[in-house]
């Protein structure tokens, strides 16, 4: 019998998967070129040539033993060494591979955090709209998901009621900057604000507070935009960064996270991030792409193509008369649902062949995320069942 804990989250499988495994359904009955799934934040812009090249010389290049072997639980040192500069470049950093330990993606890095701060009944808040699996990974370790409200007018955090919410049992803040659902990048004020509300709250309950940056899009960025790099503005900042979307590589599940010597009590937390990358049984990241991503530090995903992804779909969403704030980073658009009941407008697009995820399963209701990381050529074909679906009396009849 499975446990009680598991039994709950089987029940509440991911809306996001079901919706996928509804356009393979689809894709039987109507044929592939007939159902515009937006459900899937899976690339489609394949890894740059770079990627496979380096593969392939490391391959043919380094000692097999070595190169498959067991090694450190935070990764290879000069793997990290070049990440660290890398970064230190950019944005005038200074940190080494001590700092960094090598993940298997976004989703293992925010666990092996989350594993190492929280004691049970500890609080983590998040802003809505927020990914999903951000409860299931703090509830791994009994942790309380606080939720701030979304700020519907902009998706910029609310951070009066993120000030409210903060109190002694408060562990740590998730933000995610360019967002998903909504592709909103957060304003380098916004984070000044974050980090002095929590400066302030950490003084007054003399407790720490980290500011977890999930940070999976954070070279998907259509204008010229700066994203803020944290650890500048609070010192107890641990950034989690995966190269699934940077270069398109979901499926090799590799990532790092960051961890400042600024941070309070820092080399404790590196021993324990690494020690959780062990026990939650990740061991280590994929050594051979690690490797490869050392080799591929200034090489670029093509992101020309999502933003021009991005330019076609909000033009078709806007001129059926939906509504959208126009997204910066990221490759969501984040559309107001016509009725308040996001579920039922999602089930009724089904019925145009159209898949969106509802807003309700980023804690967001009344908006469906619609994922633009899909072909040019669909989104073309998909405008006539956007027009049909604005013209849909069903909807109406719901308001
Ligand atoms: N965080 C956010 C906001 C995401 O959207 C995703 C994946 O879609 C992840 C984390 C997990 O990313 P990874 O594939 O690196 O585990």
């Amino acid at each position: 019998m499975i446990s009680i804990k598991m039994k709950k989250l089987v029940k509440n499988n991911s809306v996001i998967r079901e919706m996928f495994e509804e356009g393979k359904r689809l894709e039987k009955i109507y044929g592939k070129e007939n159902v515009y799934d937006f459900s899937l934040g899976n690339p489609s812009v394949p890894a740059p040539k770079e990627v496979n090249k380096a593969i392939i010389d490391i391959v043919n290049n380094e000692d097999p033993l070595v190169l498959h072997g067991y090694m450190s639980n935070s990764g290879y040192e000069d793997v990290r060494e070049k990440i660290a500069s890398s970064i230190n470049k950019k944005y005038a950093t200074n940190f080494s591979y001590k700092n960094l330990i090598m993940t298997v993606g976004a989703a293992s890095g925010l666990n092996i955090v989350l594993k190492s701060i929280l004691n049970p009944t500890d609080e983590v808040i998040v802003f809505a709209p927020y990914f999903s699996e951000y409860n299931n990974y703090i509830e791994n370790y009994d942790g309380i998901v606080k939720v701030v409200n979304p700020n519907k007018e902009t998706f910029e955090p609310n951070l009066i009621e993120f000030e409210e919410k903060i109190n002694s049992k408060t562990k740590a803040v998730i933000i995610n900057t360019p967002n998903n659902p909504t592709g909103i990048i957060y304003k380098e004020e916004t984070i000044r604000k974050i980090a002095s509300i929590l400066e302030k709250k950490q003084n007054e309950l003399k407790n720490s507070i980290y500011l977890i940056s999930d940070e999976p899009y954070r070279e998907l960025v259509y204008e010229n935009i700066e994203v803020p790099y944290v650890t500048k503005y609070y010192n107890n900042t641990m950034i989690v960064y995966s190269y699934s979307k940077s270069l398109s590589l979901p499926g090799e599940r590799i990532g790092y996270v960051v961890i400042p010597n600024e941070l309070e009590d820092s080399s404790e937390m590196i021993d324990a991030v690494t020690i959780a990358n062990r026990i939650i049984g990740s061991v280590n990241a994929p050594s051979l792409i690690q490797k490869v991503i050392a080799n591929c530090l200034d090489v670029k995903t093509d992101i020309e193509c999502y933003k021009k992804n991005r330019d076609l779909l909000y033009d078709i969403v806007k001129e059926c008369g939906f509504d959208c704030v126009k997204p910066e980073g990221a490759f969501y658009l984040f559309v107001k649902s016509p009725i308040e009941d996001d579920k039922k407008f999602c089930n009724i697009a089904k019925e145009y062949n159209l898949l969106f995820v509802p807003g309700s399963s980023f804690s967001c209701s009344g908006y469906v995320r619609i994922a633009y990381c899909v072909s040019y050529e669909m989104i073309q074909r998909s405008q006539k069942a956007f027009q049909k679906l604005a013209m849909e009396k069903k909807w109406k009849l719901h308001n």
